[in-house]
């Protein structure tokens, strides 16, 4: 691909990436087992690493975009002709102070967590059953069971379009319903988030019974991306198409999953334009039933943008 010789693969690796893979298959990162090859696959562990990095593919006219756990994503079957970044190492890391965890962007959500549980601290019980990175989750403000990781923001570090590291406080970021005004603000590099002492025995019972309920309601054995429409006001996007008659409908590999509606599933061998079409199918009937218009909670990437 255009750009993409042995030379940018030799200069990402003198700037610090990690690891830089041609031709990564974009099935393989995201959940939802679907996307051909990103020209260049690179993860990168120190944020001076990343600036240096993105200075290579803009000089390179290279697009780029961070993927955390490619667990809200569907990847374009022809894949994407930049860059995918992933963060980790340091940039993966957590460290618990007090009532505080401050954490990497390409941090798990369910390593978070983790290590609160084990420090006492309640606030993350719902949110650790959350697939995907805390970076994707600050994105789209990702929450379950009535709550959503901007409740507990105290900062979040981000790295600009220009180069330039800003710690933004919570009230400098505007979060809504799986929306956050971090988008668009260039890479995520970390945040600060705000928990509460809690008992270690009730968090890990919450932790337990989240996931329990999750399993039990989710169609978490096939692959997926999450729910794939937003709850319009006062409605429930899954209760919609079901009400539809559009629960089960197939496209090639990809189904509406039977145990909850607004799943799209991949049956095996699902292709992206599989999905795109049932997503269209799926809106249009819920349009002509109910007159409402479906919007997206998944994210379709483009292969250039
Ligand atoms: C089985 C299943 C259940 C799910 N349940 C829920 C749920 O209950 N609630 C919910 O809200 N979501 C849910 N999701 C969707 C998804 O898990 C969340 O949206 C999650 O927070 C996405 O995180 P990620 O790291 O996988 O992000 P990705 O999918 O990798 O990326 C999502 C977006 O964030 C951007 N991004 C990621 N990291 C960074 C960064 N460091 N800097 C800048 N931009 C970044 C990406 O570019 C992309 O635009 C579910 C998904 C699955 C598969």
């Amino acid at each position: 691909m255009a750009g993409t010789d042995d030379r940018v693969i030799s200069d990402l690796a003198r700037a610090g990436a990690a690891r830089v893979l041609p031709g990564e298959a974009l099935a393989r990162r995201t959940t939802f087992r679907i996307g051909g090859p990103a020209a260049l696959w690179v993860e990168i562990e120190t944020a001076e690493a990343l600036g240096r990095a993105l200075e290579i593919l803009a000089a390179r006219e290279l697009p780029w975009r961070i993927l955390g756990g490619g667990s809200n994503v569907l990847a374009p079957d022809a894949g994407y002709s930049g860059a995918v970044l992933r963060l980790a190492g340091g940039l993966a890391a957590h460290a618990v102070d007090g009532t505080r965890i401050a954490a990497g962007a390409g941090a798990s959500m369910h390593a978070l967590a983790v290590a609160a549980r084990d420090a006492g601290l309640s606030g993350l019980e719902s949110a650790g059953t959350l697939p995907g990175t805390l970076g994707g989750a600050l994105a789209g403000n990702a929450g379950y069971a009535g709550r959503s990781i901007g409740e507990l923001v105290e900062s979040v570090t981000v790295l600009g379009p220009g180069g330039e590291t800003t710690v933004l406080p919570r009230d400098a970021i505007a979060f809504g319903y799986r929306s956050s005004s971090l988008r668009g603000r260039g890479a995520i590099l970390g945040a600060t988030l705000r928990l509460a002492p809690g008992d270690r025995d009730a968090i890990a019972r919450a932790m337990a019974d989240f996931a329990a309920e999750r399993r039990a309601r989710q169609p978490l054995s096939r692959p997926s991306a999450g729910c794939v429409f937003r709850n319009p006001p006062g409605e429930a996007a899954g209760g919609l198409i079901e009400r539809a008659g559009a629960k089960g409908w197939v496209e090639g590999g990809a189904a509406v999953s039977g145990v909850h509606a607004n799943f799209i599933v991949n049956e095996g061998g699902a292709r992206a334009a599989d999905v795109r079409r049932l997503i269209a199918r799926v809106r249009e009937r819920v349009r002509e039933r109910f007159g409402i218009e479906l919007a997206l909670e998944l994210e379709i990437m483009t292969g250039d943008e």
